[in-house]
């Protein structure tokens, strides 16, 4: 199928082919003629799948059907994402999509100064992205009107949910006209996703790209068994060894990712960490230096990494596997993007065994178990409980530890052998 079929008028087709894209991804194939016949929508679809010009494009359709007289914008389309970067990523999509169309968008999130928001938002906006705790610090300022929205979107609404976000949703919604499409975008399908769409979408049309809590094809999954201290070093060994240029590692917590990152410039390593800590100026330079291909190693924790949209990602790195199994699907859904396969590795020791096994368990596949020459596991370190309040065995959240401490079957001796059962 081509973009041509779908409907799409000129400007937007045109933007469209400066793109490159000629064929709509699976999402944007489905969701597309629905959000154009005016229909509420839930779709289950996780970032990578193109998702994001999948309400895009029909939103500016249909905007452009009833074009602004000069200088009378207004907020017609709010779309809500859970973070900054994916809220900077969505609206840098409507300027390259809209960029023959005569609409005005802005994006707003915290951690930056509030006065040139105001200041867009005063020159006016058709089409306004924003994370929901400084749409209503704008509104309590009397600096946002949403009593003319036509299309509403709820982009990651899963993670909207994860992050507690959901009483600023209902706050929003409290004050969308009562008249307006709805578009909820969702990886995964939980009750509270089912109740939020019950409550705020009708008779939605339902698109489904991904099944549900499970990874995505495209990404060969695999697992290298190392003991926990010795990770560091595996993962800046696997880098030198295998030239990697380009890596996107997954830390726990912010103190992780910011030793991994010193640990890997000493190796030489190019390398930065991204994560709530750092302001808003440091996340989008290192974001853009690892794009640029300056920086190899982008160190990242979950929240920090949502959203994070990076064309052609070749490796997903898990240093640690995260305690909740649906974040892992996250990470790795940031390689194998677009029609590319990617790479995701998890470099897990004794600590981890359960993670593993919940992991396992939800995307209903045995991954591919390895060791590296010079870093296997030492069999006599027992397993200990992970804290997930702050560093190792300091207290904080503990997890139950493993009943009985076993570990996952190996498939392999002593040698690399991840290319066996990958997929
Ligand atoms: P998303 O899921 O919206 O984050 O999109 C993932 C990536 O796919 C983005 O980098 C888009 O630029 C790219 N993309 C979206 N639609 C298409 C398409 N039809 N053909 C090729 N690439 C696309």
């Amino acid at each position: 199928m081509l973009f041509k079929k779908l409907n799409l008028s000129a400007p937007i087709l045109k933007a469209i082919a400066e793109e490159g894209y000629t064929t709509p991804t699976p999402v944007q194939a489905q969701a597309i003629p629905y959000i154009l016949d005016g229909r509420d929508m839930l779709a289950g679809a996780q970032t990578g799948t193109g998702k994001t010009a999948g309400f895009t494009l029909p939103m500016l359709e249909i905007l452009s059907h009833n074009l602004p007289q000069a200088k009378r914008h207004h907020i017609r389309a709010l779309i809500l994402t859970p973070t900054r970067e994916l809220a900077a990523q969505v609206e840098a999509s409507v300027k390259t999509y809209g960029k023959y169309l005569p609409f005005k968008s802005a994006v707003i999130f915290g951690g930056v100064g509030i006065n040139p928001q105001i200041n867009a938002l005063k020159n006016g906006v058709d089409i306004l992205v924003a994370t929901p705790g400084r749409l209503l610090d704008l509104i309590s300022q009397k600096a946002v009107d949403l009593s003319r929205v036509e299309m509403f979107v709820l982009d990651e609404a899963d993670r909207m949910l994860d992050m507690g976000f959901i009483r600023d949703i209902r706050k929003v919604i409290a004050l969308l006209p009562k008249q307006r499409q709805n578009l909820l975008f969702s990886a995964t399908y939980s009750d509270e996703i089912k109740k939020l769409c019950e409550s705020i979408l009708r008779n939605p049309a339902i698109v489904e790209v991904a099944r549900r809590n499970t990874s995505s094809e495209l990404i060969k999954q695999s697992v290298i068994l190392v003991d926990c201290k010795r990770k560091s070093a595996l993962l800046g060994h696997l880098i030198d060894q295998n030239k990697w240029t380009q890596v996107l590692v997954f830390t726990r917590t912010k103190h992780g990712a910011n030793k991994l990152s010193e640990y890997l410039q000493k190796m030489n390593i190019t390398s930065a960490a991204i994560h709530g800590n750092k302001s808003q100026g440091a996340r989008t330079k290192a974001l853009s230096d690892f794009k640029a291909g300056t920086i190899r190693v982008l160190v990242a924790t979950d929240i920090a990494a949502r959203g994070l949209d990076i064309d052609s990602l070749p490796h997903v790195v898990n240093l640690e596997l995260p305690n909740i199994a649906e974040d892992y699907v996250h990470r790795i859904g940031r390689t194998g993007r677009a029609g590319n396969v990617g790479e995701a590795l998890s470099l897990v020791c004794v600590d981890e065994y359960e993670y593993l096994r919940g992991i396992e368990k939800l995307i209903k596949l045995n991954l591919d178990k390895s060791t590296v020459s010079g870093f296997e596991p030492d069999p006599s370190i027992k397993a200990e409980p992970i804290s997930l309040g702050g560093g190792r065995g300091r207290g904080g959240n503990q997890r139950p530890r493993s009943s009985n401490g076993s570990a996952p079957k190996k498939r392999s001796g002593s040698t690399h052998n991840r290319d066996k059962n990958r997929r």
